[in-house]
């Protein structure tokens, strides 16, 4: 297969102006700590610059963040717990100001989009998708499982009962990634509330804007000030002083494998407080023979791994294919990818827009450089533009061997590796020989062999013949669980809810 280049990046310089231009030049920044409802300024002196990686312009200037703001967020936010004004409340009662949340986030979703597309990139109309559909269906299901959180009660033994009852953990610490700002605040903002907690929330220092004023809107909807508290800065700093912190009850966390380990251990050399732990991907797209629509496959490969930017932890960067269909299928591939043009990520037209900071565009850019060295054939050469913006476009790599780093570790870009097999133990193989375990898909037209990955796949999240683009707009409601070492804990769904609550047995004797 010959080689395709792909399109220039955009220069920065010659972008067109739109609505959104004018919106973006009115925002007045303001990235402090958010306590018990008002902003304070950081306890920190130092600051680092928060910029958008289209131009690689700064924003604004955000201070690297201190423990004493997270000690006093976790202080303001265990006396909400204890006085009970949220943890009180009636499930049912909780569950009504949610849906009064997504609704104002609905509402919001211009101004929400707008500050992650600013701050990381994403093209402006998937960010407003991300808001309105992704957080607020997300929501509105975790107001819903809300009232739903029950337990078993034992057989009863002469004049003894038990039962369970569902409780909330008290303050939850969360911290999370930059690639969905708003959406996955909110996947640990709603099930916290949902189930009666409180909350001190630690954005990505790269996105942080959304978060803050996710937290103004959940006072708008009725969650009291100091239930939901947001400390932004540096991850050694804020994320590391709240997973550390002696009074913070439950850890929730989404981002690198790397970073994950760390909480984990800080997390137990402190408190020992639990962990969920979402992390990274290098997820398998797994294509047989008999795949009865071989555009269709190819939408999906290139929807999964183009998405963001290839900036998702669930991206299918793996293409296991049969070596029947190889050709035909990657060449449906460069075909779609090559129509995927970087471009000005304020343009309601744009699909595919930076990456999310210089550092991340380095790292692509390493890894495709190690790929090529390693002898990896590259059938779609992408471009990286070195300044002026973090735009790198899509890259294909075939007959990649499975030793190689660009198969083995998660690359977080728009970089797709492709990968033959002959035999469905081969395919199986080659689908779980990562560390990760997040999500796998498989397209067969067989049914049969279908149940058989269905469980030999290693991964939390298995979809056979469909690219799962019908589960954001059911809200999630079936939950799933990172499997090796992406992690482990389940949100979403009524089994989120379960996560943020602990679980205790009563037993009542007596007359
Ligand atoms: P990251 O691990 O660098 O950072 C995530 C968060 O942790 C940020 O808020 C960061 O400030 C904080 N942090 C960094 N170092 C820390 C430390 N020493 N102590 C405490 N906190 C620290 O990840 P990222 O680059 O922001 O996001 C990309 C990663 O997130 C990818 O690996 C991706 O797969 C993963 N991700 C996973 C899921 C999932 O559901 N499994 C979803 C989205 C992203």
């Amino acid at each position: 297969m010959s080689v395709v280049t792909a399109s220039r990046a955009p220069s920065s310089g010659a972008q067109a102006s739109s609505r959104w231009h004018r919106a973006a030049s009115q925002i007045k920044w303001r990235v402090e700590p958010f306590i018990g409802g008002s902003y304070r300024p950081s306890k920190a002196t130092e600051t680092f610059e928060d910029i958008d990686p289209a131009t690689e312009a700064a924003l604004c200037q955000v201070a690297v963040g201190d423990a004493a703001d997270v000690d006093e967020a976790v202080r303001v936010a265990r006396q909400r717990f204890v006085d009970g004004c949220w943890s009180e409340l009636s499930p049912a009662k909780r569950a009504q100001v949610l849906l009064k949340f997504a609704d104002l986030i609905a509402q919001h979703k211009d101004e929400l989009a707008l500050l992650d597309t600013l701050e990381m990139g994403k093209p402006i109309q998937a960010a407003v998708y991300d808001a309105e559909v992704y957080a607020t269906k997300l929501v509105r299901t975790c107001a819903g499982f809300a009232d739903k959180v029950v337990g078993v009660s034992g057989p009863r033994v002469g004049d003894t009962f038990s039962f369970n009852a569902y409780e909330p953990r008290g303050v939850v610490g969360a911290i999370t990634p930059w690639n969905f700002p708003v959406y996955v605040a909110v996947i640990k903002i709603a099930p916290a509330l949902a189930a009666g907690n409180t909350l001190v929330l630690k954005p990505s220092e790269l996105s942080p804007s959304s978060a803050l004023r996710l937290a103004e809107l959940a006072i708008e909807a009725g969650v009291p000030e100091g239930v939901f508290n947001v400390v932004p800065g540096l991850g050694p700093t804020v994320g590391g002083a709240l997973a550390s912190h002696p009074d913070v009850n439950l850890i929730s966390f989404t981002g690198s494998t790397t970073t994950g380990r760390k909480i984990m251990a800080m997390a137990g050399s402190s408190n020992g407080k639990p962990v969920l732990l979402e992390m990274g991907g290098k997820s398998p797209q797994v294509v047989f023979d008999d795949v009865e629509n071989l555009d269709r496959v190819a939408d999906a490969a290139v929807l999964s791994v183009l998405w963001n930017q290839g900036q998702v932890c669930s991206a299918h960067t793996r293409l296991v294919v049969h070596e029947n269909v190889k050709d035909a299928l990657v060449e449906r591939i460069i075909d779609r990818a090559t129509k995927h043009r970087p471009g000005d990520p304020l343009l309601d037209e744009t699909t595919f827009g930076p990456l999310a900071s210089p550092t991340q565009r380095d790292r692509v850019k390493r890894y495709i450089d190690q790929g090529l060295k390693d002898g990896a054939n590259p059938v779609l050469l992408g471009e990286i533009q070195e300044n002026g913006g973090c735009y790198v476009s899509p890259y294909v790599f075939d007959r990649v061997d499975e030793r190689m780093s660009i198969w083995q570790e998660e690359i977080f870009g728009p970089v797709l590796c492709a990968h033959t097999f002959r035999t469905d133990e081969e395919a199986i193989a080659l689908a779980n020989g990562t560390e990760y375990g997040l999500v796998a898909t498989a397209w067969t037209r067989d049914m049969g062999r279908g149940k058989r990955l269905a469980h030999r796949l290693k991964a939390g999240y298995v979809l056979i013949r469909t690219s799962g683009e019908e589960a954001p707009e059911s809200g999630y409601p079936v939950s799933s669980e990172p499997q090796k070492a992406s992690g482990f804990g389940s949100e979403r769904g009524l089994r989120g809810i379960e996560s943020y609550s602990t679980l205790k047995a009563v037993v009542m004797s007596g007359s």
